[in-house]
């Protein structure tokens, strides 16, 4: 029987107009159109103290198509659960992954109804590719949904991807949370994760904990900067996979350029206040 875990985001917000959601703040950071005046707001809010914060939301979103495409390519994955989709934006995961293999299947997770509406029609496009709706901070409810359990083989390696949704898990247990899901995958499977970061040098955990202070208080509810010794708890287990060749194996956005090249800029403040992760399962 799963636990029961913490995280205001487990109580959907729903289409209330004068609720910010999760979802619709990220699409607005990323410079979509399916977001209210309230999510507006909320980054409105963020950007008093860090300016540069739609820059958060991209670095997140193209470490989800780096890791994809890594996975798939160089991991031979071929099927994902991707909690936490959000609304769907122009590369998405089963887009990035069918573009090396036409048969990878690609299993979205989300709580939010707008996501459910878009996902629902614009996400599942062909029959490798479906949406479930349920709470992913409740790994039962995701693993033993009718569709994961119909359409992932449990004895073929399977990406997990938490990117850009721990953050809004509020409680200290993470460790058990993904060690369930960790549990659940068999050994050559693969977990991806990235989330707000505290680097902890004086100047940028400064500007996490003020990011922090008003994602908390603000109509969103969430949105914990954590730091490398709390991000290592997410993944139980997992053997993390190194950048690629001459990088360090280090968790920052910033060092997970691979299979890219070099950084073409230096990162701005914003930027070195996320960090991602992947882990093989051995
Ligand atoms: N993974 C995408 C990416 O990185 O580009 C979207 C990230 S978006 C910041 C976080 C997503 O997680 C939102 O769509 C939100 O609705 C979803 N989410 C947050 N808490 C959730 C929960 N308890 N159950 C299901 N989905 C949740």
């Amino acid at each position: 029987m799963s636990k029961t875990y913490a995280a205001p985001s487990s109580i959907p917000v729903g289409v209330d107009p004068s609720r910010a959601s999760i979802a619709r703040v990220y699409d607005a950071a990323l410079g979509g159109k399916d977001n209210y005046e309230i999510d507006r707001e909320v980054l409105a809010q963020v950007r008093t103290v860090a300016p540069e914060v739609n820059d958060l939301a991209w670095s997140n979103r193209n470490f989800l198509t780096r890791a994809v495409r890594f996975l798939t390519d160089q991991g031979a994955v071929r099927q994902f659960i991707d909690c936490g989709s959000g609304l769907p934006t122009a590369e998405n995961t089963h887009q990035i992954a069918q573009r090396v293999a036409k048969d990878a299947r690609v299993i979205y997770v989300d709580n939010d109804p707008v996501v459910i509406a878009h996902g629902e029609a614009l996400l599942t496009e062909n029959d490798y590719t479906h949406f479930v709706s349920a709470d992913i901070f409740r790994p039962q409810e995701v693993l033993g949904s009718d569709l994961v359990r119909r359409h992932i083989d449990f004895s073929k390696p399977v990406g997990l991807l938490q990117v850009g949704t721990l953050h809004h898990y509020t409680a200290d247990d993470g460790r058990d949370l993904m060690r369930e899901y960790v549990e659940a995958l068999p050994a050559g499977s693969f977990v991806a994760i990235s989330h707000f970061f505290d680097p902890e040098t004086p100047e940028h955990s400064a500007l996490a904990r003020k990011m922090e202070e008003v994602f908390v208080h603000s109509p969103m509810g969430s949105g914990m900067f954590r730091t490398r010794e709390q991000l290592a708890e997410f993944m139980p287990g997992l053997d993390l996979v190194p950048p690629g060749p001459g990088k360090t194996p280090d968790w920052e956005l910033s060092d997970l350029w691979w299979p890219d090249g070099p950084k073409l800029r230096p990162l701005n403040q914003v930027e070195r206040c996320s960090a991602a992760a992947v882990g093989r399962k051995p």
